[in-house]
């Protein structure tokens, strides 16, 4: 039986290389669900060619124009964020691939969870916000979520068959995005266009900005304490440009374990929504005889500041993630638009963590009113920059 999928964020970059992998397997996958936030369009576009039962649209300005356009189908077209956490449950829905980016993807996936359904998940904000709540709940319903994150994918690739108590550490690999080896003297300066160049990954644009900044990286050390039920010292990170080597396990007898290839998401996609199953492909090989050399570092902390902040609201727990979170997702929006500096971002960030008060164990309500908060208090900050018009 094909495995029927539900993309949630099927017009961005994890969503259409999904599709893509549905492409070339298409005895295997058959695609149940897709929704989009703004991109009605190619929403369209991919409703018409996949034939889904139902689409959802969160963003309603763009709900009307696309009921129009699928009107002739029989597919089932939704309005709204609600719709999503509704979709992900029914009955002929195997696999969610949380693809949305941001918190917004928080509801659906626990809602995916909730309902017992397989999730692959590629929406890492979601576990830096909620992650013990979302692993919590991936427990009581005995679903095992499958991480799409190349670092992450690489890290349960290096783990099957492995048991955890065996695990001393792991470590993140990263390839320090377009600014490595620069100075706060030359970041100071940086504009959106060269931090959207990213050396070895086309991704959509907050995650390339993440990339620039190595919050990704923070974002991922989080994302890999939840998923793999982590302490924190036991989470490590490495620069390394080339991108082949993907993340390493090392056991307690000190051997390690590395996951390789090309740097293209469409393997740990692939591996996700395949699994437990590994399926043939096309995709360009890894060749030593191309890479003279694989090359490791220390990263920078103190001018890469997002990275020890993420690091140090790992540590500190609590709401800390979601401060963390919510006020990097305005920084970047802002970043985009050119509101904010580059470095402010690190500023603000540092900010909205020691304003926002403390909560040990939030529930999910509690995370939503940080998140908002925190969101507010950013802006304001965001409105002072001098670059704010
Ligand atoms: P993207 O911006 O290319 O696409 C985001 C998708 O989410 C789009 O389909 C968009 O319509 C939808 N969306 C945006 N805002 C929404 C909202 N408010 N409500 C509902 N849907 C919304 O992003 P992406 O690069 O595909 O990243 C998606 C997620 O995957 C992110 O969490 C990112 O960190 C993670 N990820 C991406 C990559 C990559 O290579 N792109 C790699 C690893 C992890
Ligand atoms: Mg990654």
């Amino acid at each position: 039986m094909k495995k029927r999928l539900a993309i949630l964020g099927s017009t961005g970059s994890i969503g259409t290389q999904a599709l893509g992998v549905v492409d070339a397997h298409p005895d295997l996958f058959t695609v149940e669900i897709l929704s989009a936030h703004s991109n009605g369009k190619l929403l369209v576009e991919q409703s018409l060619k996949y034939r889904p039962n139902a689409v959802v649209v969160t963003d309603e300005q763009q709900y009307e124009q696309v009921k129009k356009e699928l009107d002739h189908t029989d597919i089932k077209v939704f309005g709204g964020a609600r719709a999503l956490c509704d979709v992900v449950q029914w009955d002929t829905v195997d696999l969610v691939l949380a693809a949305i980016v941001g918190i917004a993807g928080l509801h659906s996936t626990l809602a995916a969870i909730d309902a017992g359904k397989q999730v692959a998940i590629a929406n890492k904000e979601t576990l830096v916000v909620a992650g013990s709540l979302v692993m919590q709940k991936a427990r009581e319903k005995n679903v095992l979520p499958l991480p799409v994150d190349s670092e992450h994918s690489a890290l349960f690739q290096c783990l099957v068959g492995e048991r955890p108590d065996t695990v001393e550490k792991v470590i993140l690999t990263a390839s320090g995005g377009p600014f490595l080896g620069k100075k706060p003297n030359f970041l100071v300066n940086v504009k959106k266009d060269h931090a959207l160049q990213h050396p070895n990954w086309a991704m959509g644009a907050k995650i390339t900005i993440d990339s620039a900044t190595l919050m990704n990286k923070g974002l991922e050390m989080i994302e890999a304490k939840w998923l793999f039920d982590l302490q924190n010292e036991q989470i490590d990170v490495v620069i390394h440009p080339q991108s082949i080597v993907h993340s390493l396990v090392q056991f307690r007898d000190g051997s390690l374990k590395a996951q390789m290839g090309l740097p293209d998401m469409k393997l740990p996609i692939q591996y996700a929504l395949a699994f437990p199953q590994r399926l043939e492909n096309d995709f360009k090989r890894f060749d030593f005889r191309d890479y003279g050399k694989l090359t490791f570092e220390q990263p920078d902390y103190k001018t890469f500041r997002n990275l020890s902040l993420a690091r140090d609201a790992m540590y500190k727990g609590g709401n800390a993630t979601c401060v963390l979170n919510a006020a990097n997702e305005v920084v970047v929006q802002a970043f985009l638009q050119n509101k904010v500096g580059f470095l402010e971002m690190n500023d603000i960030i540092e900010q909205a963590l020691g304003d926002i008060a403390f909560m040990e164990n939030p529930s999910l309500e509690e995370l939503e009113q940080t998140d908002a908060e925190t969101r507010k208090f950013t802006e304001g900050l965001v409105k002072k920059s001098q670059l704010y018009s």
